[in-house]
């Protein structure tokens, strides 16, 4: 979270102009240099082509003039004062012409040589034309010559030949006797035109010149030819005037001048001994025309540079504003960023490879107990517990973290000893190449947490206390509560069965009603809270679905009877076992049953079970008043009735279906009905399918005896009954209501002293509380048994239902939950007897 700066992106950008121009420059620089360089090139070139032309004319001109001089020397000399004479002439013409003509041989650039009297008159000639008559003493040189008695070469200005109509320069000297008498001219003319020729035969351009001026300007030949300025000097203002006025043989110009203004490069060759000078000039704009292509194509290509440039540049302003941008918004995002770390309750630092943090936030400073300045840079592995430190991540573990984040818990040694609890979160923080760039860690403060987690165990522990102490309530209650309820149950029975008015009869049955409702509502509220405490775990074992039916049959078709209803059971003919919970079973059913009778007031009731798609189902069928549709399912909630239920509240308090449905839920039973107002209903439980291991369900399966009908009281008169009950109120009971079936009771208050009596060993049949003072009732019929032959036909009975359920899946005697009603026990009794009967008869 450290301000930083990518340098490989942002300071070539922030660079580049700055780079560009530079470059541009150099680049301009470079191209100004190399055409710089070219135009003096393209300058030299021409100068020195025009110097070398000037050279060359001037070289040849000068070599010229000077051969013709010599041939007039030559000739003065050899021309006697007598060949001048008048009279002379025809003698001498021929041989003197000859001889002239014989000098012209190979001078192509000669008009001839020519000799003149004083007077001016042609005496001899060269060539063949005759132009004896002419005279030349109206021309200048003559006169110069003529009145010049110094001995020096005299050179005309061009001059349209006589004769021969041909512009020509005369180059003639002086012919005097040895007084010095002028005697005459003898002179050589050039032929201009020869010159002229060969200077058009020159390739000087459009505008190039080359000309022959003498030294004060005036032009002898020039090509192009000018012909109205031939003689004519340069006026004194012109460039090559004011040159020339300096003393150099050679040198070179640029110009503009009249009567073109075409700009030139002239070079300029004077000669060393005549008056004359060459000029040869280039235009300057021929010579630049190439170097003019050049820098139109360096300048169209600089332009398009400049313009491939400048798009450049512009895209580049573009990309920086861009980055700028990205770069502000960027700034933005990480200080509402840096922000946001501080706002959230979460701790976050960063730290490096070595563990050092390069930042944290306020939370994660204070989760440590210290100040940030005092964290940033320091190793954060410092702040943990030493004993937490080996739960750090290792080095070796980068690979892993880049694939998840490493989560641990751990505390944090504030500096005054106090430890934070921190649950932490680190990643990796992974470059765009793909290497590590640090990590980062989430910090939570769990202490309070912990605290709560602490508490809470505590709490849940008291909860558990306080449950188990509950539980230990109820137990005692259920026991407290079954023993009076049992008793009264009891004492109004036997209550009913003394003489009595009528109207105490009906008090009476109405006082045992309350109480069986009373016991039944009793034990609907202790299943209900065992189920709601999770207290009852099914403990399936194999029953054979007969013995079933003979419960059944036992417990309710005496009810039955006494409500004038049938009463039918329905079940396979083949031997069928079940696996199951039969406590719970049983419980379901009987409140079917129960139900079934309680809602029927004419008919009858029949408890079936058949197989339905290899699942065991039983049903409870009657006839009764049967339940409105619009019930649905709600008769399974608790404390459900219906409405226009025709039965009073006595009858029960809705919660018998709550508990059955709860219970089969336990079982993995489906339970469900059907019914017909007015009509009847069914009620049905659909067992799980399971398969009975064979070898486990043998044993299980008893000797079937013939289903008993109802509880024969004939069988019992007679019958001695052994009691063990600590409470006296419940022995007491049990005597009076088994005394009523003629049946003899001996009552004991413990194992030890009913053992300790003789008689005991004789009884018909046993009745022992299970919970007793000393011995238990289980331990005293084994007893009772180890010490008999027969075997012992007994009932055990226990207020405590969770140890029943325990007891009657190991013991060879039914045992019965308080309040133990009589029918049950009368019915258990009656099995009994039957057994005996059965036994005997096997026996005889
Ligand atoms: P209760 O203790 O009132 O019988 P239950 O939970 O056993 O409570 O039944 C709930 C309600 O369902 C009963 O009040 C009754 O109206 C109706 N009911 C249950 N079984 C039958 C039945 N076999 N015939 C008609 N009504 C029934």
């Amino acid at each position: 979270m450290a301000e930083r700066r990518h340098p490989n992106q942002v300071v070539p950008l922030m660079l580049a102009p700055w780079l560009l121009v530079v470059a541009v420059m150099s680049m301009l620089l470079l191209l100004g240099g190399q055409l710089w360089l070219s135009y003096r090139d393209q300058v030299n070139t021409a100068e020195i082509s025009a110097y070398n032309l000037a050279a060359l004319f001037e070289a040849r001109f000068e070599a010229r003039l000077r051969q013709i001089d010599a041939e007039l020397i030559a000739l003065r000399r050899d021309i006697s004062a007598d060949v001048l004479r008048p009279g002379a002439v025809v003698r001498h013409r021929t041989g003197m012409n000859a001889s002239l003509e014989r000098r012209m041989i190979n001078r192509d650039d000669m008009v001839g040589y020519r000799v003149v009297d004083a007077g001016g008159n042609l005496l001899y000639f060269s060539g063949a034309l005759d132009i004896s008559r002419m005279n030349v003493v109206d021309r200048s040189y003559f006169r110069q010559l003529r009145e010049d008695p110094s001995d020096r070469l005299v050179i005309s200005e061009v001059l349209a030949g006589r004769g021969v109509r041909k512009d020509v320069l005369v180059l003639a000297r002086g012919l005097r006797n040895d007084k010095g008498d002028f005697l005459g001219v003898v002179y050589g003319s050039i032929d201009l035109g020869f010159y002229r020729r060969q200077f058009s035969a020159l390739e000087l351009g459009h505008y190039g010149l080359i000309a022959l001026r003498r030294d004060d300007h005036s032009l002898v030949i020039r090509s192009p030819d000018l012909p109205g300025d031939v003689n004519t000097a340069l006026p004194s203002e012109h460039p090559v005037v004011r040159r020339l006025a300096l003393p150099e043989r050679l040198t070179t110009l640029h110009y503009e001048a009249a009567p073109d203004y075409v700009p030139r490069i002239m070079s300029i060759v004077r000669m060393r001994d005549f008056p004359f000078y060459f000029a040869v000039g280039l235009g300057k704009n021929e010579v630049l025309e190439v170097w003019y292509q050049q820098v139109v194509g360096v300048v169209v290509s600089a332009a398009m540079v400049f313009t491939l440039l400048g798009v450049l540049l512009m895209r580049l302003r573009r990309a920086q504003a861009h980055q700028q941008q990205v770069l502000s918004e960027l700034a933005v995002s990480e200080s509402q960023f840096r922000e946001l770390t501080q706002l959230v309750p979460v701790g976050i630092a960063r730290f490096d490879d070595a563990g050092n943090c390069t930042y944290v936030n306020d939370r994660c400073a204070a989760i440590a107990g210290r100040n940030r300045e005092e964290m940033t840079g320091s190793d954060w592995t410092g702040f943990v517990h030493r004993e937490d430190r080996s739960g750090l991540p290792r080095r070796s573990m980068v690979g892993r973290i880049l694939q998840r984040p490493y989560a641990c818990e751990l505390r944090f040694v504030q500096p005054g000893g106090t430890l934070a609890y921190v649950q932490v979160e680190i990643r990796a923080g992974v470059a765009s190449d793909g290497s590590v760039q640090g990590y980062l860690a989430a910090l939570t403060d769990i202490t309070q947490r912990k605290r709560t987690e602490a508490e809470l165990l505590e709490a849940k522990q008291r909860a558990e206390n306080a449950d188990l102490g509950k539980t230990r309530f109820l137990a005692a209650a259920s026991h407290d509560l079954r023993q009076p309820i049992q008793a009264i149950n009891l004492f109004l029975d036997a209550l009913r069965r003394t003489d009595l008015s009528p109207e105490q009869k009906a008090i009476a049955d109405f006082l045992s009603r309350s109480g069986h409702a009373l016991s039944e509502l009793l034990y609907s509220l202790l299943d209900l809270s065992k189920l709601d405490s999770g207290q009852i775990k099914p403990q399936p074992r194999c029953v054979e679905l007969e013995e079933i039916f003979r419960a059944i049959d036992a417990e309710f078709s005496t009810l039955a009877r006494q409500k004038n209803l049938r009463f039918k059971l329905f079940f396979p003919f083949a031997p069928t076992v079940l696996f199951i919970d039969t406590g719970l079973l049983m419980s379901i059913v009987r409140n079917l049953i129960d139900n079934a009778l309680k809602y029927t007031e004419r008919g009858g009731v029949l408890v079936g079970a058949r197989k339905r798609r290899g699942r065991m189902v039983i049903q409870v069928w009657d006839t009764g008043v049967g339940i409105d549709p619009r019930d649905g399912d709600r008769i399974f909630e608790e404390s459900y009735q219906v409405s226009d239920s025709v039965l009073d509240r006595s009858k029960g308090l809705g919660l018998g279906l709550t508990i059955a449905r709860r219970m089969a839920q336990l079982l993995e039973c489906e339970l469900s009905y059907r019914s017909r107002p007015g009509q009847g209903s069914v009620f049905e439980v659909m067992l799980p399918a399971y398969e009975i291991p064979v070898a486990a369900a043998i044993p299980a399966i008893k000797p079937v005896a013939s289903v008993p009908r109802g509880v024969d009281e004939s069988l019992l008169a007679g019958w001695s009954v052994v009691v063990v009950e600590d409470d006296p109120m419940v022995a007491k009971a049990i005597e009076l209501s088994l005394d009523e079936f003629g049946v003899s009771t001996q009552l004991y208050d413990s194992a030890e002293r009913a053992l300790g009596a003789q008689a005991v060993l004789a009884a018909d049949f046993y009745l022992s509380d299970l919970n007793l003072p000393g011995m238990d009732g289980m331990a005293f019929l084994t007893a009772v048994q180890e010490r008999r032959t027969t075997p012992v036909q007994a009932v055990l009975m226990t207020g405590e239902a969770l140890r029943r359920e325990i007891i009657a899946a190991s013991s060879p005697w039914p045992v019965l939950l308080k309040p133990v009603e009589m029918v049950d026990l009368l019915a258990a009794m009656s099995v009994a007897a039957r057994n005996g009967i059965d036994r005997q008869a096997l026996v005889g």
